[in-house]
């Protein structure tokens, strides 16, 4: 929806938000390829082809959240005429338009994610987004995306401090809740000090948004600080749990789990990192 909000036409909003919005319609984002995960600014191998009125599709996509059952896939290729980034919203039962489920993840396994394939996909010129011209545009929505993890980096740590205070205060060692031992309370203060900490930086960042001030380098660094004390939170709660920790009916298994997804996607911590240091030297570093 973010994209279609963003840099879609006037027209092509009024036909594709309000659907989605109600969830009668479902949307998706396809960016990352096979080979392009990190790189894929530059890296990016699916290709769209113009003629006429219609463009040809040809490529692969990876680790595509919805995809297996979304309405719209929102497909980020290439123009083989001047070879910018453009957008194009593709109709999931579209001819020659593959998806196949991504099975045994072990985390965020409730978000279905799919590889996806091209093969002379069809797909209109009313469907491209009408404001992506290039991939400085596609990189707009990641600018939001990744705010967006970053949150759930805080939602993910906070579940994980919950979860592990509450199982303190009612598991007993040594005759006394675990809760009473000192070394126990400094592992749950650190998670409450990354908690408070990241949810600080968070409320700035969507202050910065509403004032539509934000920059790359502040969802970058959001996201990159907000995922690695969520992955140390997460830790440390289930050191709390010690081998309940690590058993999924003990509530806090899943976030370890997915603390490790969320880590890594919407950009790793290493390119987050590499956003960052390119704004504040003005080098980049990324190869
Ligand atoms: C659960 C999940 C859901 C996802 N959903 C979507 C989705 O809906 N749509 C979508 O388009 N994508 C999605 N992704 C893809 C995600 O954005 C990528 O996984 C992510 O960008 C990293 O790419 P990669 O996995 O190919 O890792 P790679 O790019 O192969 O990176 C491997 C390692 O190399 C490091 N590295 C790479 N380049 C550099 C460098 N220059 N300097 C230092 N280190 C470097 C990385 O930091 C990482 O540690 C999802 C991924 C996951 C796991």
């Amino acid at each position: 929806m973010g994209s279609v909000a963003r840099l879609g036409s006037e027209e092509q909003r009024e036909r594709w938000l309000p659907r989605m919005a109600a969830m009668e319609k479902i949307g998706a984002f396809a960016l990352t390829e096979p080979t392009g995960g990190s790189d894929v600014a530059a890296g990016l191998r699916t290709t769209a082809r113009r003629e006429g009125d219609t463009w040809v599709l040809n490529g692969a996509k990876r680790w595509i959240g919805n995809a297996t059952f979304a309405d719209y896939v929102i497909v980020w290729a290439k123009d083989e005429g001047d070879g910018q980034v453009k957008g194009f919203v593709v109709d999931r039962g579209s001819p020659g338009f593959t998806a196949t489920k991504i099975e045994n993840k072990i985390a965020l396994r409730t978000v279905q994610n799919a590889d996806l394939t091209f093969e002379n996909v069809l797909v209109p010129e009313e469907n491209r987004l009408a404001g992506a011209a290039s991939f400085k545009d596609t990189a707009t929505i990641l600018r939001q995306t990744r705010g967006g993890v970053a949150w759930q980096a805080v939602g993910c740590m906070i579940g994980a401090y919950e979860r592990a205070l509450a199982y303190s205060k009612e598991r007993e060692q040594f005759g006394r809740p675990i809760a009473s031992f000192q070394l126990v309370q400094d592992l749950l203060v650190r998670m409450l000090g990354n908690v408070t900490s990241s949810l600080g930086m968070v409320v700035r960042l969507a202050q910065l948004q509403d004032d539509d001030v934000y920059r790359d380098e502040h969802s970058a660094l959001a996201k990159a600080f907000c995922t690695a004390r969520m992955r140390e939170a997460v830790g440390w709660g289930r050191e709390i749990m010690a081998g309940n920790g690590i058993v999924l009916d003990y509530g806090m298994g899943r976030f370890v789990a997915d603390s490790e997804a969320i880590y890594s996607y919407e950009g790793t911590r290493e390119i987050n990192t590499l956003i960052v240091g390119r704004a504040i030297t003005g080098e980049g570093a990324f190869v």
